[in-house]
Protein backbone atom coordinates (compact mmCIF):
# COMPACT_ATOMS: atom_id res chain seq x y z
CA UNK A 1 0.00 0.00 0.00
CA UNK A 2 2.56 2.46 1.01
CA UNK A 3 4.58 1.26 -1.67
CA UNK A 4 2.27 1.43 -4.49
CA UNK A 5 0.95 4.92 -3.12
CA UNK A 6 4.90 6.58 -3.30
CA UNK A 7 4.97 5.35 -6.78
CA UNK A 8 1.82 6.92 -8.18
CA UNK A 9 3.23 10.03 -6.64
CA UNK A 10 6.82 9.98 -6.94
CA UNK A 11 6.50 12.50 -10.19
CA UNK A 12 5.20 15.41 -8.22
CA UNK A 13 7.55 14.63 -5.24
CA UNK A 14 10.68 16.95 -4.52
CA UNK A 15 14.10 14.93 -5.00
CA UNK A 16 15.15 15.14 -1.00
CA UNK A 17 11.64 14.19 -0.41
CA UNK A 18 11.75 10.88 -2.58
CA UNK A 19 15.02 9.87 -0.91
CA UNK A 20 13.25 9.84 2.47
CA UNK A 21 10.12 7.91 1.49
CA UNK A 22 12.24 5.65 -0.40
CA UNK A 23 14.53 5.17 2.92
CA UNK A 24 11.11 4.56 5.11
CA UNK A 25 9.74 2.12 2.20
CA UNK A 26 13.37 0.32 2.20
CA UNK A 27 13.87 0.04 6.05
CA UNK A 28 10.23 -1.74 6.20
CA UNK A 29 10.96 -3.87 3.46
CA UNK A 30 14.29 -4.83 4.77
CA UNK A 31 12.49 -6.30 8.27
CA UNK A 32 10.55 -7.55 6.05
CA UNK A 33 12.33 -9.84 3.66
CA UNK A 34 15.03 -10.83 5.42
CA UNK A 35 14.60 -14.29 4.09
CA UNK A 36 15.16 -13.33 0.38
CA UNK A 37 17.18 -10.59 0.60
CA UNK A 38 20.47 -10.13 0.09
CA UNK A 39 20.77 -14.03 -0.74
CA UNK A 40 17.46 -16.25 -1.87
CA UNK A 41 18.54 -19.26 -0.92
CA UNK A 42 16.11 -21.30 -3.51
CA UNK A 43 17.11 -19.12 -6.32
CA UNK A 44 21.13 -20.82 -6.26
CA UNK A 45 20.01 -23.91 -8.37
CA UNK A 46 21.98 -24.58 -11.33
CA UNK A 47 19.68 -25.25 -14.55
CA UNK A 48 18.93 -28.78 -15.71
CA UNK A 49 22.00 -30.48 -17.61
CA UNK A 50 24.32 -28.25 -16.25
CA UNK A 51 28.06 -28.53 -17.35
CA UNK A 52 29.53 -25.25 -16.03
CA UNK A 53 31.45 -22.17 -16.97
CA UNK A 54 34.21 -22.08 -19.50
CA UNK A 55 37.44 -22.98 -18.91
CA UNK A 56 35.94 -25.15 -15.64
CA UNK A 57 35.51 -21.83 -13.36
CA UNK A 58 33.67 -22.05 -10.27
CA UNK A 59 31.83 -18.76 -11.15
CA UNK A 60 31.02 -16.21 -13.72
CA UNK A 61 31.48 -12.57 -12.94
CA UNK A 62 29.91 -9.37 -15.24
CA UNK A 63 30.13 -5.92 -14.40
CA UNK A 64 27.53 -3.37 -16.12
CA UNK A 65 27.07 0.33 -15.75
CA UNK A 66 23.81 2.20 -16.44
CA UNK A 67 24.81 5.50 -17.43
CA UNK A 68 21.60 7.91 -16.91
CA UNK A 69 22.73 11.16 -16.65
CA UNK A 70 25.15 13.34 -18.62
CA UNK A 71 27.53 13.07 -15.10
CA UNK A 72 27.40 9.70 -15.08
CA UNK A 73 28.43 9.75 -19.47
CA UNK A 74 31.00 12.38 -18.64
CA UNK A 75 32.85 9.76 -15.62
CA UNK A 76 33.02 6.81 -17.99
CA UNK A 77 36.34 6.92 -19.13
CA UNK A 78 37.43 7.49 -15.21
CA UNK A 79 35.89 4.43 -14.33
CA UNK A 80 37.17 2.30 -17.40
CA UNK A 81 40.50 3.57 -16.32
CA UNK A 82 40.19 2.58 -12.88
CA UNK A 83 38.70 -0.77 -14.20
CA UNK A 84 41.53 -1.74 -16.60
CA UNK A 85 44.07 -0.77 -13.87
CA UNK A 86 42.89 -3.54 -11.30
CA UNK A 87 42.49 -5.87 -14.81
CA UNK A 88 38.23 -5.97 -15.31
CA UNK A 89 36.26 -5.23 -18.20
CA UNK A 90 32.12 -3.84 -18.01
CA UNK A 91 29.58 -2.87 -19.95
CA UNK A 92 28.35 0.70 -20.36
CA UNK A 93 24.75 1.16 -20.98
CA UNK A 94 23.74 4.84 -22.81
CA UNK A 95 20.17 6.37 -22.74
CA UNK A 96 20.24 7.27 -25.93
CA UNK A 97 17.91 10.42 -25.96
CA UNK A 98 17.84 11.41 -22.20
CA UNK A 99 21.29 13.15 -22.80
CA UNK A 100 24.32 13.55 -25.75
CA UNK A 101 25.87 10.39 -25.88
CA UNK A 102 29.38 11.08 -27.87
CA UNK A 103 29.83 8.98 -30.62
CA UNK A 104 33.93 9.69 -30.09
CA UNK A 105 32.99 7.97 -26.04
CA UNK A 106 31.30 4.53 -27.55
CA UNK A 107 33.90 4.04 -30.31
CA UNK A 108 36.74 4.35 -27.77
CA UNK A 109 34.80 1.92 -24.45
CA UNK A 110 34.61 -0.51 -27.23
CA UNK A 111 38.43 0.14 -28.40
CA UNK A 112 39.41 -0.44 -24.95
CA UNK A 113 37.65 -3.90 -25.19
CA UNK A 114 34.46 -2.66 -22.92
CA UNK A 115 30.65 -3.20 -24.08
CA UNK A 116 27.95 -1.00 -24.79
CA UNK A 117 24.20 -1.30 -24.73
CA UNK A 118 21.41 0.60 -24.71
CA UNK A 119 19.83 1.84 -21.61
CA UNK A 120 16.09 1.99 -22.35
CA UNK A 121 15.20 5.21 -25.03
CA UNK A 122 14.47 8.26 -22.85
CA UNK A 123 14.41 7.09 -19.46
CA UNK A 124 11.47 8.52 -18.46
CA UNK A 125 9.59 6.05 -16.68
CA UNK A 126 7.46 6.03 -20.28
CA UNK A 127 9.06 3.51 -22.04
CA UNK A 128 6.52 0.24 -20.91
CA UNK A 129 3.71 1.94 -19.90
CA UNK A 130 1.58 0.41 -22.68
CA UNK A 131 2.66 -1.55 -25.79
CA UNK A 132 1.74 0.88 -28.30
CA UNK A 133 4.26 3.34 -26.55
CA UNK A 134 6.73 0.44 -26.03
CA UNK A 135 5.99 -0.38 -29.81
CA UNK A 136 6.84 3.32 -31.24
CA UNK A 137 9.86 3.43 -29.30
CA UNK A 138 11.39 0.07 -29.92
CA UNK A 139 11.71 1.49 -33.66
CA UNK A 140 13.41 4.27 -32.23
CA UNK A 141 16.10 1.60 -29.62
CA UNK A 142 16.45 -0.43 -32.88
CA UNK A 143 17.97 2.55 -34.86
CA UNK A 144 20.40 3.23 -31.63
CA UNK A 145 21.21 -0.65 -31.54
CA UNK A 146 21.88 -0.44 -35.22
CA UNK A 147 23.53 3.02 -35.35
CA UNK A 148 25.65 2.03 -32.09
CA UNK A 149 26.18 -1.66 -33.47
CA UNK A 150 25.65 -3.28 -30.00
CA UNK A 151 23.59 -6.12 -29.16
CA UNK A 152 22.39 -5.34 -25.84
CA UNK A 153 19.43 -3.91 -23.94
CA UNK A 154 19.22 -2.61 -20.03
CA UNK A 155 15.84 -1.45 -18.77
CA UNK A 156 15.39 1.80 -16.53
CA UNK A 157 14.38 1.14 -13.12
CA UNK A 158 14.30 -2.99 -14.20
CA UNK A 159 11.16 -1.81 -15.16
CA UNK A 160 10.32 -4.34 -18.42
CA UNK A 161 8.37 -6.04 -20.11
CA UNK A 162 10.13 -9.82 -21.14
CA UNK A 163 7.84 -10.99 -23.99
CA UNK A 164 7.36 -7.50 -25.60
CA UNK A 165 10.71 -7.03 -25.66
CA UNK A 166 11.17 -9.13 -28.82
CA UNK A 167 10.39 -6.41 -30.84
CA UNK A 168 13.92 -5.04 -30.27
CA UNK A 169 16.81 -6.42 -31.93
CA UNK A 170 19.10 -7.78 -29.02
CA UNK A 171 20.78 -10.32 -28.16
CA UNK A 172 20.68 -10.28 -24.88
CA UNK A 173 19.60 -8.10 -21.47
CA UNK A 174 19.24 -6.99 -18.09
CA UNK A 175 15.74 -6.48 -16.52
CA UNK A 176 15.38 -8.55 -13.75
CA UNK A 177 16.96 -9.63 -10.92
CA UNK A 178 17.42 -12.99 -8.69
CA UNK A 179 15.82 -10.91 -5.96
CA UNK A 180 15.06 -7.05 -5.18
CA UNK A 181 12.30 -6.90 -3.26
CA UNK A 182 13.18 -2.68 -3.00
CA UNK A 183 12.89 -2.14 -7.15
CA UNK A 184 9.32 -0.46 -8.04
CA UNK A 185 8.65 -3.50 -9.87
CA UNK A 186 9.87 -6.52 -7.24
CA UNK A 187 9.48 -9.25 -9.72
CA UNK A 188 11.97 -11.93 -8.61
CA UNK A 189 13.55 -13.79 -11.40
CA UNK A 190 14.39 -15.98 -8.81
CA UNK A 191 17.90 -17.92 -10.67
CA UNK A 192 21.42 -16.77 -10.47
CA UNK A 193 21.64 -18.13 -13.88
CA UNK A 194 21.30 -17.02 -17.51
CA UNK A 195 18.01 -17.90 -18.65
CA UNK A 196 16.28 -17.50 -22.53
CA UNK A 197 13.36 -15.51 -23.16
CA UNK A 198 11.52 -17.28 -26.04
CA UNK A 199 9.32 -16.04 -28.70
CA UNK A 200 6.22 -18.29 -28.91
CA UNK A 201 5.30 -17.09 -32.21
CA UNK A 202 8.93 -17.34 -34.36
CA UNK A 203 11.11 -19.57 -31.60
CA UNK A 204 13.34 -16.60 -31.94
CA UNK A 205 15.02 -15.81 -28.63
CA UNK A 206 17.32 -13.26 -26.62
CA UNK A 207 19.22 -14.35 -22.98
CA UNK A 208 17.96 -12.38 -20.16
CA UNK A 209 21.17 -11.53 -17.57
CA UNK A 210 19.34 -10.84 -13.90
CA UNK A 211 21.64 -8.58 -11.95
CA UNK A 212 22.66 -10.75 -8.61
CA UNK A 213 24.42 -8.04 -6.79
CA UNK A 214 22.19 -5.15 -5.35
CA UNK A 215 22.42 -2.12 -7.12
CA UNK A 216 24.48 1.01 -5.46
CA UNK A 217 22.12 3.25 -5.14
CA UNK A 218 20.02 1.07 -3.03
CA UNK A 219 23.22 0.09 -1.03
CA UNK A 220 24.96 3.58 -0.49
CA UNK A 221 22.17 6.08 -0.71
CA UNK A 222 18.94 4.63 0.61
CA UNK A 223 20.12 1.73 2.90
CA UNK A 224 23.04 4.35 3.55
CA UNK A 225 25.44 1.32 3.46
CA UNK A 226 28.90 2.46 4.72
CA UNK A 227 30.65 -0.10 3.03
CA UNK A 228 30.85 -3.14 0.40
CA UNK A 229 29.82 -6.34 2.88
CA UNK A 230 27.09 -6.79 1.13
CA UNK A 231 28.55 -7.66 -1.81
CA UNK A 232 31.10 -9.52 -0.48
CA UNK A 233 28.55 -11.74 1.85
CA UNK A 234 26.64 -12.03 -1.39
CA UNK A 235 29.84 -12.75 -3.41
CA UNK A 236 30.56 -15.34 -1.37
CA UNK A 237 27.12 -17.26 -1.85
CA UNK A 238 26.95 -16.43 -5.49
CA UNK A 239 30.63 -18.24 -5.73
CA UNK A 240 29.69 -21.21 -3.46
CA UNK A 241 26.82 -21.82 -5.94
CA UNK A 242 28.62 -21.46 -8.61
CA UNK A 243 26.17 -19.03 -10.21
CA UNK A 244 26.24 -15.73 -12.02
CA UNK A 245 27.19 -12.33 -10.15
CA UNK A 246 26.33 -9.62 -12.01
CA UNK A 247 26.86 -6.13 -10.33
CA UNK A 248 25.61 -3.50 -12.30
CA UNK A 249 26.29 -0.18 -10.95
CA UNK A 250 26.19 3.76 -12.05
CA UNK A 251 29.11 6.51 -12.39
CA UNK A 252 26.50 9.10 -12.24
CA UNK A 253 26.54 8.22 -8.44
CA UNK A 254 30.40 7.90 -7.61
CA UNK A 255 32.30 10.23 -6.40
CA UNK A 256 35.80 10.21 -7.61
CA UNK A 257 38.93 11.82 -6.56
CA UNK A 258 38.79 15.43 -6.24
CA UNK A 259 35.22 15.61 -7.14
CA UNK A 260 33.58 17.70 -4.40
CA UNK A 261 30.63 15.43 -2.61
CA UNK A 262 27.34 16.37 -4.02
CA UNK A 263 24.21 14.41 -3.02
CA UNK A 264 23.34 11.02 -3.94
CA UNK A 265 26.88 9.81 -4.59
CA UNK A 266 29.19 7.33 -3.09
CA UNK A 267 32.91 6.97 -2.84
CA UNK A 268 34.12 5.41 -6.21
CA UNK A 269 36.36 3.95 -3.56
CA UNK A 270 33.90 1.33 -2.43
CA UNK A 271 33.71 -0.28 -5.71
CA UNK A 272 37.26 -0.06 -5.95
CA UNK A 273 37.72 -2.18 -3.27
CA UNK A 274 35.28 -4.38 -3.65
CA UNK A 275 37.32 -5.49 -7.34
CA UNK A 276 40.38 -5.44 -5.47
CA UNK A 277 38.19 -8.13 -3.25
CA UNK A 278 37.32 -9.83 -6.22
CA UNK A 279 40.64 -10.30 -7.63
CA UNK A 280 42.67 -11.15 -4.22
CA UNK A 281 40.17 -13.37 -2.68
CA UNK A 282 38.81 -15.25 -6.24
CA UNK A 283 41.65 -14.81 -8.07
CA UNK A 284 41.72 -17.99 -11.07
CA UNK A 285 38.24 -18.85 -9.84
CA UNK A 286 35.89 -16.81 -12.17
CA UNK A 287 34.68 -16.12 -16.03
CA UNK A 288 35.08 -13.17 -16.50
CA UNK A 289 32.66 -12.16 -19.18
CA UNK A 290 31.31 -8.72 -20.89
CA UNK A 291 27.12 -9.43 -21.28
CA UNK A 292 27.64 -9.91 -24.82
CA UNK A 293 30.35 -12.79 -24.22
CA UNK A 294 27.69 -14.25 -21.82
CA UNK A 295 25.13 -14.39 -24.14
CA UNK A 296 27.21 -15.74 -27.02
CA UNK A 297 28.21 -18.32 -24.24
CA UNK A 298 24.78 -19.17 -23.22
CA UNK A 299 23.35 -19.86 -26.66
CA UNK A 300 26.29 -21.76 -28.24
CA UNK A 301 25.49 -24.52 -25.18
CA UNK A 302 21.87 -24.25 -26.61
CA UNK A 303 20.20 -23.82 -22.81
CA UNK A 304 22.65 -26.87 -21.26
CA UNK A 305 19.64 -29.17 -20.47
CA UNK A 306 16.45 -30.30 -22.06
CA UNK A 307 14.38 -31.12 -19.11
CA UNK A 308 12.43 -28.82 -16.43
CA UNK A 309 13.82 -28.68 -13.43
CA UNK A 310 13.17 -26.75 -10.49
CA UNK A 311 11.46 -23.51 -9.31
CA UNK A 312 14.43 -22.04 -9.68
CA UNK A 313 13.49 -21.46 -13.11
CA UNK A 314 10.06 -20.53 -13.00
CA UNK A 315 10.44 -16.89 -14.44
CA UNK A 316 6.49 -16.84 -14.00
CA UNK A 317 6.57 -13.11 -14.22
CA UNK A 318 7.10 -12.95 -18.36
CA UNK A 319 4.22 -15.63 -19.05
CA UNK A 320 1.46 -14.00 -17.07
CA UNK A 321 2.56 -10.72 -16.36
CA UNK A 322 -0.39 -9.21 -15.37
CA UNK A 323 -1.40 -11.54 -12.36
CA UNK A 324 1.59 -12.99 -10.99
CA UNK A 325 2.53 -11.68 -7.30
CA UNK A 326 6.53 -11.74 -5.88
CA UNK A 327 7.82 -12.86 -2.82
CA UNK A 328 4.34 -14.13 -1.55
CA UNK A 329 3.56 -16.46 -3.84
CA UNK A 330 6.10 -18.85 -4.46
CA UNK A 331 4.87 -22.03 -3.43
CA UNK A 332 1.47 -21.24 -4.73
CA UNK A 333 1.90 -21.13 -8.37
CA UNK A 334 2.24 -24.22 -10.22
CA UNK A 335 4.65 -24.52 -13.42
CA UNK A 336 3.92 -26.84 -16.42
CA UNK A 337 7.27 -26.97 -18.21
CA UNK A 338 7.42 -27.56 -21.66
CA UNK A 339 10.61 -28.39 -23.98
CA UNK A 340 11.09 -25.51 -26.76
CA UNK A 341 13.19 -25.67 -29.84
CA UNK A 342 14.91 -22.26 -30.28
CA UNK A 343 15.38 -21.15 -34.22
CA UNK A 344 19.16 -22.54 -33.62
CA UNK A 345 19.03 -26.34 -35.05
CA UNK A 346 20.05 -28.91 -31.94
CA UNK A 347 19.61 -25.92 -29.09
CA UNK A 348 16.85 -26.01 -26.97
CA UNK A 349 15.67 -23.33 -24.00
CA UNK A 350 16.67 -24.70 -20.59
CA UNK A 351 12.63 -24.27 -19.58
CA UNK A 352 10.11 -22.46 -20.51
CA UNK A 353 7.48 -22.26 -17.80
CA UNK A 354 3.47 -21.94 -18.67
CA UNK A 355 2.27 -20.30 -15.06
CA UNK A 356 -1.39 -20.89 -13.39
CA UNK A 357 -1.52 -18.44 -10.65
CA UNK A 358 -3.81 -19.50 -7.66
CA UNK A 359 -5.26 -16.54 -7.57
CA UNK A 360 -7.87 -17.70 -4.15
CA UNK A 361 -4.66 -18.25 -2.23
CA UNK A 362 -2.98 -15.19 -2.82
CA UNK A 363 -2.94 -13.97 0.96
CA UNK A 364 -4.33 -10.06 1.37
CA UNK A 365 -1.69 -8.28 3.35
CA UNK A 366 0.22 -4.83 3.04
CA UNK A 367 3.28 -6.06 0.64
CA UNK A 368 1.52 -7.82 -2.51
CA UNK A 369 3.22 -6.77 -5.55
CA UNK A 370 0.79 -7.11 -8.61
CA UNK A 371 2.37 -6.64 -11.62
CA UNK A 372 1.32 -4.22 -13.57
CA UNK A 373 0.31 -3.48 -17.18
CA UNK A 374 1.96 -0.24 -17.58
CA UNK A 375 5.51 1.26 -15.69
CA UNK A 376 4.30 3.35 -12.92
CA UNK A 377 7.02 5.12 -11.97
CA UNK A 378 10.13 7.14 -13.27
CA UNK A 379 13.26 6.26 -12.88
CA UNK A 380 15.32 6.78 -9.55
ZN1 LIG B 1 18.93 3.85 -15.29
Amino acid sequence: MVNQAYYVLKPVIPRALQIYFRRRIANYKLKRHQDVWPIDPKSGNPPAGWRGWPDNKKFALILSHDVDTQKGHDRVLKLIEIEKRLGFKSAYNFVPERYDVARALIEKVKKEGFGVNVHGLKHDGKLFQSKKIFKQRALQINKYINDWEVEGFTAPSMICNLSWMHELNIKHSTCTFDTDPFEPEPNPSKTIFPFFVTNDKNGGSFVELPYTLAQDHLLFIILKEKDNSIWKKKLMWLAEKGGMALLNTHSDYMRFPGNGLESEEYPVKFYEKFLDHIKTEYEGQYWHALPSEMADFWQSTCGLGTEAQSEATIHNFFTSKSSMYAYDVKPRVKASMKKQELSKPGCYSDVRPTIKPDRERVPSIPILHKIPDTAKSPPP
